[in-house]
Order: structure tokens, then C-alpha cells, then sequence
């Protein structure tokens, strides 16, 4: 009797199969994509600290099992129906910003960053930690010839969230800006932030770190372990701005007395506890302190473009997909230098 076999392409994926699981490798069909969105054969995926909310449940309503990843570069390998704007083939990235949906009072004022209904890739549909994945075609991002897809990767959520912080910080070039924190973002905020033309004042801790960060582009160093950094900024006039990258709530308290009149405390260091703040502090000087998060997809594309034109890269250390696991351990223990990137 004849038998008929269908051969069902698969690949390879590290899901978590629910809220607090370690990662699972498992061998999954790969997808096809529906109208309006593509499939990436994924190349690279970097590993950032918010893949933590889809590793221990933090993010309301997320679906198990589930694949995290949200900095993600690779090719475009099908497009599904309705889909003009792209061609199979061409290299594409996906960020933070993972779809809007284009009917919501944000969207219709074309301010997509803060959709009501925003998705996240890795949160709300399975992200990059799989060798092909399915995207909405709005959150696509083209990738420059001269970037890999290991520092393209990177540049998709921390790179862009510390360019868009900064350029839309209010700074001019000339202007004091300091770079709290010499981790994943601010290793990179301190390049962008030099790249711009800022005079850059980096924070870090301990004196190993300031020939890193004069490597990186800062003007000078201050050492927050035998220093007091908001004292030594007011000695420079104060800072026009205070890019604050490092989830230390108290050290962020710590440096707003560090800002200069009109100046801005830019929140980027994602923590859950308090900053501490008495008005006057805020009153005085007339500052400000204010959060940002990463940007769309054509913030994005600026960032990947200026990163190609400036030179901007992140330092990375990479990872077989296989072993997400170990990889996913190596971020959360801070000793990363400085980017974790999955490569498939
Ligand atoms: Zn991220
Ligand atoms: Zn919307």
C-alpha cells in the first residue's frame, strides 16, 4: 500500500512555555505570513534586558508559549498578501516598536510611538529568538549594507532608544551632557552623545572604566565611587542633560542636582522603584525630568543610518541560538561588555 509522507519544513525556536520557564528548544513548523505581514529569516537577535517581562510574565497578557526577542535582524524571506513595500531578499530588522494599528487617536495624529494598541515584538507575537519569524510589514526596518546583523541588532532597541532620547533632548551641540551608566545603553549613549557634538561628561563607577569610556568618545569621566557626580557637573556650569541609562532609581535621585538651568534628566534605565525629587530641586533652575522610550520604526531607520554614517557600533558578545539559555544568563548578570546577541 502506498503511503504518502508530507515533509513539513521546520526550524528551530527557544520559547518559554510559560511565565518564569527556562528557555525550551523546541523544533516548530515554520510559519507562513498572513496579509499585511512578512516573514524574517532571522540572522541575528539581540538579547536586552526587557525580554525579562516576557521571560517571568512581568507584561500583562502574554500568550505561552511564547519566543522573546525584540532586536532583531535578518532577511526577508516571504511576504504575505498586500504587502508592495518591500521585496524578499532585502535585509530587515525589527525593534521594541513590533505594530500599530493606525485607527487609535495617537496613530491618527501620526504619534505611532505611543499606539494605544501598540505591539511589541517578543511580547505580543513571537520574536526573534527563532530562525524565522513573522512580522507586521509597519514594523519593518531596512538594515545598511555596511552593518552586520550582529551590530544592526543591538542598534534596534538600545541603540535606538538612547539616539532618539538624546536628539530629542533639547541639547545643542556644545552643550554638557552626561552619560549615567557605562552598561548596554550607555556605552552607546555616550557614542551617539559625542557623535552629536555634546561635551560629554560620562558616569561610571570605579576608575577601570574611564579609559573605556574616552575610548567610547567622553570629553571626561567621572567616577561616581569617589565622587560626587552631581557636584562635579555644577562645577562645569551644570548639565544641560542627564542621559540616565544605569536601573539605579537612587543614583538617578542622586544627579538631578547635577543639571544646570533648563536642564533635563532623560530617563531611559528601566526600574520599578521610585526616583526621589523635592519640587524645589525641580523649581529651582526650572528643570525637568523626563522618561523615553525607544521610537518607531523609521526612528529606527535613522539610527541604523547614522550609526552606518558616524561609525556608532555596540560592543557585542555573541551566542549560539542554542544557547539562549546561557545567553540570557550572561545579560541579566550585568557582566556582559556590553551587548548579548543571539546568532542563528
Ligand atoms: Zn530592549
Ligand atoms: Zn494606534
Amino acid at each position: 500500500m502506498a503511503t504518502t509522507t508530507i515533509a513539513v519544513a521546520t526550524m528551530k525556536a527557544a520559547q518559554v512555555s510559560c511565565p518564569g520557564a527556562d528557555f525550551e528548544m523546541v523544533e516548530r513548523e515554520i510559519p507562513e505570513p498572513g496579509a499585511g505581514h512578512v516573514r524574517i529569516k532571522v540572522q541575528a537577535c539581540g538579547v536586552c534586558h526587557s525580554d525579562a517581562l516576557t521571560k517571568d510574565g512581568s507584561w500583562p497578557g502574554i500568550q505561552y508559549p511564547r519566543v522573546p526577542g525584540h532586536e532583531v535582524a535578518g532577511i526577508l524571506d516571504a511576504l504575505g498578501p498586500g504587502v508592495s513595500a518591500w521585496k524578499k531578499g532585502q535585509r530587515v530588522g525589527v525593534g521594541w516598536h513590533g505594530g500599530h494599528d493606525n485607527t487609535c487617536r495617537e496613530c491618527r495624529r501620526g504619534d505611532f510611538r505611543n499606539c494605544r494598541n501598540v505591539k511589541v515584538c517578543g511580547v505580543s507575537y513571537d520574536g526573534g529568538y527563532q530562525q524565522y519569524m513573522i512580522a507586521p510589514a509597519e514594523a519593518l526596518v531596512p538594515i545598511p549594507e555596511s552593518l552586520n546583523d550582529a551590530e544592526a541588532a543591538p542598534l534596534l532597541c538600545a541603540g535606538i532608544t538612547t539616539y532618539n532620547a538624546l536628539r530629542h533632548s533639547g541639547a545643542f551641540p556644545g552643550d554638557l551632557v552626561a552619560v549615567q551608566g557605562i552598561g548596554g545603553l550607555g556605552h552607546l549613549g555616550i557614542q551617539f552623545a559625542s557623535k552629536f557634538g555634546y561635551y560629554v561628561a560620562a558616569i561610571g563607577r570605579g576608575a577601570e572604566t574611564a579609559s573605556l569610556a574616552e575610548k567610547l568618545g567622553a570629553s571626561l569621566y567621572i567616577d561616581s565611587q569617589s565622587t560626587n557626580a552631581a557636584e562635579a557637573l555644577q562645577k562645569l556650569g551644570g548639565a544641560q542633560v542627564i542621559l540616565a541609562t544605569a536601573p539605579s532609581s537612587k543614583a538617578m535621585s542622586g544627579l538631578v542636582d547635577g543639571l544646570g538651568p533648563n536642564g533635563k534628566l532623560m530617563v531611559i534605565g528601566a526600574v520599578f522603584d521610585p526616583i526621589e525629587v523635592a519640587p524645589v530641586q525641580l523649581i529651582n533652575g526650572s528643570r525637568t525630568i523626563q522618561g523615553w522610550a525607544a521610537g518607531t520604526p523609521a526612528d529606527s531607520e535613522d539610527t541604523l543610518r547614522f550609526a552606518e554614517q558616524s561609525g556608532v557600533r555596540p560592543m557585542i558578545e555573541t551566542y549560539p541560538l542554542e544557547k539562549a539559555d546561557e545567553a540570557y544568563a550572561r545579560m541579566l548578570s550585568g557582566k556582559a561588555e556590553f551587548r548579548v546577541v543571539l546568532t542563528m
